[in-house]
């Protein structure tokens, strides 16, 4: 219904008031491209807690549901995603950019790093809470979200990108990848962060957000369960919920999103890191 309440609402926004005048009877564009679309009705849907993890389109190519921006084509919100992705790739240039490499320093240097890595240590054993079982590929340092919330082999069943729903069957832009996983399967949080919001709905299932630093957040959704709760500090590499087939799904599996100041990107380059 929420859904719904705000397509209606932009509906109004773009075409008018009918009762309001004559002049508003004039017919009005469909908005073809985000670009069409006021600051005030992107924020608008934006921060009215509405987190669309999944949009989808009708036979023209426009959003009908799940929509960040209503009304879009697929190539549209595609394009919307590359950019916010290009953003937040130059961010992660930086960061890895600030991770010592020792066999490409002198010994002076080396030795400078190794200091440095050792007073981190000392901070996050200090403020970020102990976890087990852990993940053995997540350094206790990483910041941003890097490789996958998963310990074994993982396969991916679903990328990122366009896709026709497995449900639905109707063509769907997918924000996420998806992870083959029994129920029950540890996930483990890729980086230091926060618990921001623990959810069930519809299509999620059983959700769990994390916010972590320099404007990333992580997304988990069809879970069994949650091991944490809003507001908990999440070591990296630490269990942090039990995957599972909640929400709508085909089976158990993780789907697993990355936002960068707020926004949806494709995830695939961060998972591929370690
Ligand atoms: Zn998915």
């Amino acid at each position: 219904m929420r859904c719904v309440g705000i397509y209606v609402f932009l509906l109004l926004i773009i075409v008018g008031d009918p009762s309001v005048g004559a002049s508003l009877l004039q017919p009005q564009p469909f908005p073809g491209t985000v670009a069409d679309l006021s600051f005030t009705q992107r924020v608008s849907l934006l921060t009215d807690g509405y987190e669309p993890w999944q949009a989808e389109y009708d036979a023209s190519g426009r959003c009908i549901s799940g929509c960040v921006y209503g009304g879009i084509t697929i190539q549209d919100e595609l394009q919307i995603l590359e950019n916010n992705t290009n953003v937040a790739n130059a961010n992660l240039t930086q960061y890895l950019n600030q991770i010592p490499h020792p066999q490409n320093q002198t010994n002076n240097t080396t030795q400078n790093n190794q200091n440095q890595l050792e007073n981190l240590s000392g901070i996050i054993a200090q403020y970020t809470p102990r976890c087990r079982p852990n993940n053995p590929n997540t350094p206790a340092n990483q910041e941003i979200p890097l490789g996958v919330p998963l310990v074994g082999t993982t396969h991916i069943t679903s990328p990122y990108g366009a896709r026709t729903h497995p449900v639905t069957g109707k063509p769907s832009v997918h924000r996420g990848i998806d992870f083959s996983a029994a129920v029950g399967t540890p996930v483990y949080s890729p980086a230091i962060g926060t618990v921001e919001s623990v959810w069930t709905d519809n299509s999620c299932g059983n959700g769990l957000k994390i916010s972590h630093s320099n404007g990333y957040e992580t997304v988990y959704c069809h879970l069994d369960s949650v091991l944490a709760k809003q507001g908990d500090a999440v070591g990296a590499g630490c269990v942090v919920a039990k995957t599972g087939d909640s929400g709508i799904t085909t089976g158990p599996h993780l789907h697993y999103a990355i936002k960068y100041n707020g926004e949806y990107i494709n995830p695939t380059n961060w998972v591929n890191q370690n």
